[in-house]
């Protein structure tokens, strides 16, 4: 994969700035990569996400402490940090995973030239390349700004990445918002769960 054309920029990000602003699927092409479900995540699910509720067994699921709206949260296992739901086939809710599951798209980091700070997806990312256009560098010199601040590798990315995709529109900022509200992936140390 790595020998293949360069993705385009400008249209990837399009699309992923459509998907977080509508909260509907990244079309990642994943094949059977499950690098993000075997990486020691948290995944957030929202009071809204019914239909995921409805598929996850109670028992695997705590409230998000502090949490106003009263998000759950799916905490990966200890033995392996997998996801629960992760099967031998991978994820058992496929069409019925969480937004922040379908949200996810790894294809951010290497956008925005971050490395993820989870060993699985970090190789993973090693396989997307993208043109060298002037926006993109814009984006890359974003996130290096923000790692610099202190801001989380995700973060970093999603926000340099989106940051730059509608600035006249605000739609920009409603990207971030739903990215940061839903927590995609969300790491967390293993005490913030009780
Ligand atoms: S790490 Fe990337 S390619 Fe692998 S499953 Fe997650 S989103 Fe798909
Ligand atoms: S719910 Fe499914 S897609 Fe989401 S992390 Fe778990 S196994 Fe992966």
């Amino acid at each position: 994969m790595a020998d293949s054309a360069p993705l385009d920029f400008t249209s990837w990000r399009a699309a992923f700035v459509a998907a977080l602003d509508a909260g509907t699927v990244s079309d990642v092409p994943c094949g059977g990569c499950t690098a993000c479900c075997r990486s020691r995540q948290f995944v957030t699910i929202a009071p809204d996400e019914s239909d995921t509720l409805a598929h996850v067994p109670k028992r695997l699921l705590s409230r998000v402490p502090q949490s106003l709206d009263g998000a759950l949260v799916l905490p990966y296992r200890h033995e392996d940090g997998a996801c629960p739901m992760l099967g031998p086939a991978g994820c058992l809710i496929y069409e019925h995973r969480p937004r922040a599951c379908r949200l996810y798209d790894c294809r951010v980091f290497a956008a925005a030239g971050v490395m993820p700070d989870q060993p699985l997806i970090a190789e993973r990312i090693r396989f997307w390349q993208f043109d060298e256009s002037t926006v993109r560098r814009s984006s890359v010199r974003r996130a290096r700004d923000y790692l610099q601040a202190g801001v989380a590798p995700l973060a970093a990315a999603v926000q340099a990445v989106v940051g730059s995709a509608h600035p006249s529109e605000g739609r920009s900022g409603r990207a971030s918002v739903a990215i940061a509200e839903s927590t995609p992936l969300t790491k967390r140390p293993d005490s913030s769960v009780e």
